[in-house]
């Protein structure tokens, strides 16, 4: 059966010209096996027997970005958006197992789809001459296997991100590593560690937002480890808790496929208890943690920032781990009180946080818990849809009004604006303008 995938503009537009040029030219990679599993490609790549030169001569007339052109790429400022053009490549040894010593270029599509790095990613399609796939994608696809071109053992060896990489694929795409690939990845997990923190973490992230994460964390955590030492000691740690049927690692692979949408989330519960471990101790027979959630954030610090993530991420998911074990009550003055703390973004996340920790221990009070947590976020759909107060600059009353109401300038203005707010977040006033002044005015009376 002949394959037919239905290309954007710019792509269509991009083939096209090149094949009446007479040159050879495909779809390939991503893009294909996106359109094969039914899935909308978010990038199409193209590769042509064209050498760099004379793709840039068959597109004169169209702005081009040169940043990639050594390794053959033109870039195509395309009006329905940029559009990458890469000449068939082979490239030639590996020895930092990072990137290629060197490219040269090939006129033959086979030799370029065998440098990639799984079969699935080792497809063509053009219009003309149909799908390519030297290597049996299509099928794996089909499958649900990851397999890789050639021996996985050289191909993780060149390049060690190739090993994240294929772990994304296997938790975000289902596809599971076959028998061989299995054990390349494993064998060769130390390769990772000369991969920049930047590309490790990139993959990591979008990872961790994989449907099939928890049997990626557990089955590869030996993998996870090389990357990620701090997290080793959680591996097989019992808890010896009424609370937990799962070892620690066990638990936070668990927690992390539980917390739903947001990949802030889903960090934040990878690390949130990395302090255990080292908080450890037994009492009658029961193992406690205590002060493990200051511990875990901590670690977590100095982790992230090791991985280069961005630091306004790192402060909130440090942020987040801390609080991870705080109970919250659902009564309205104590949302407000973490509205205030914490903002709206923050408090919804540590309220997924709950739900994922909690969904991941035994499930004895897992009713109780849940219901809690429907009625916070209950609150706080409340508060947010009337015209609630939840900080100093949502308050009824600015310095300015305490001045023309008599309050004489000075520090008192700020403490007395303080403890208006503290009283309007306890529900003990309402947050208008005429009661608030009157307070102050008794507070300020009270004072002096
Ligand atoms: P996605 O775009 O969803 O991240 P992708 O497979 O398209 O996945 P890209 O980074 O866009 O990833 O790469 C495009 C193609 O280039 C891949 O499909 C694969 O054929 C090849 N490729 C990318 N990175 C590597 C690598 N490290 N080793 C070998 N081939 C690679
Ligand atoms: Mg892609």
């Amino acid at each position: 059966m002949s394959i037919f995938l239905s290309l954007p503009a710019g792509p269509a537009f991009t083939l096209d010209r090149l094949h009446r040029a007479g040159h050879d030219a495909f779809v390939v990679g991503g893009c294909v096996r996106d359109s094969l599993a039914g899935l909308v490609p978010h990038d199409w790549d193209i590769c042509t027997s064209a050498p760099p030169q004379e793709i840039c001569r068959v597109f004169a007339d169209i702005p081009q970005a040169l940043p990639g052109i050594e390794y053959g790429t033109v870039t195509l400022l395309l009006e329905s958006g940029p559009c990458e053009v890469t000449t068939f490549r082979v490239e030639q040894g590996y020895s930092d197992g990072r990137r290629p010593d060197g490219v040269s270029f090939t006129s033959r599509l086979e030799e370029d789809l065998a440098r990639r790095d799984f079969t699935v990613n080792a497809m063509a399609w053009n219009p003309w001459q149909g799908l390519q796939d030297p290597f049996g994608g299509q099928e794996d696809l089909t499958a649900g296997r990851l397999r890789c071109v050639g021996q996985p053992e050289v191909r993780f060896a060149e390049d060690g991100l190739r090993i994240l990489r294929g772990l994304r694929f296997y938790s975000c795409r289902g596809l599971v590593p076959d028998e061989e690939c299995a054990r390349g990845l494993h064998a060769e997990k130390h390769r990772l560690a000369r991969v920049s923190a930047e590309r490790c973490f990139a993959e990591l992230w979008r990872l961790l937002a994989g449907d099939q994460v928890e049997q990626v964390l557990n089955e590869y955590a030996d993998v996870f480890f090389v990357l990620l030492p701090e997290l080793a000691p959680m591996a097989g740690f019992e808890q010896h808790n009424p609370y937990h049927c799962l070892d620690v690692w066990r638990h936070t692979a668990r927690a992390v496929a539980n917390g739903g949408g947001d990949p802030v989330v889903r960090l934040a519960l990878l690390l949130h208890d990395m302090g255990k471990p080292a908080s450890f101790f037994m009492e009658d027979g029961v193992g406690h943690f205590y002060g493990h959630a200051s511990r875990s954030r901590d670690m977590a610090g100095p982790l992230l920032e090791r991985l280069h993530a961005p630091a306004r991420l790192t402060k909130e998911v440090c942020r987040l781990v801390e609080l991870h074990d705080t109970p919250i009550q659902a009564t309205r003055p104590a949302i407000r009180r973490w509205l205030n703390k914490l903002g709206e973004v923050q408090l919804r996340r540590l309220l997924a946080i709950h739900r994922a920790d909690a969904l991941a221990k035994t499930a004895h009070v897992l009713a109780q818990r849940l219901a809690i947590l429907d009625q916070a976020e209950e609150i706080l759909g409340e508060l947010l849809a009337g015209d609630a107060c939840f900080s100093l600059k949502d308050l009824a009353v600015k310095g300015g009004d305490l001045l023309t109401a008599g309050i004489p300038q000075g520090p008192q203005v700020g403490r007395l604006l303080q403890k208006l707010l503290e009283q309007v977040l306890a529900e003990q006033l309402p947050n208008q303008k005429e009661a608030l002044l009157r307070a102050a005015l008794e507070l300020h009376q009270k004072e002096n």
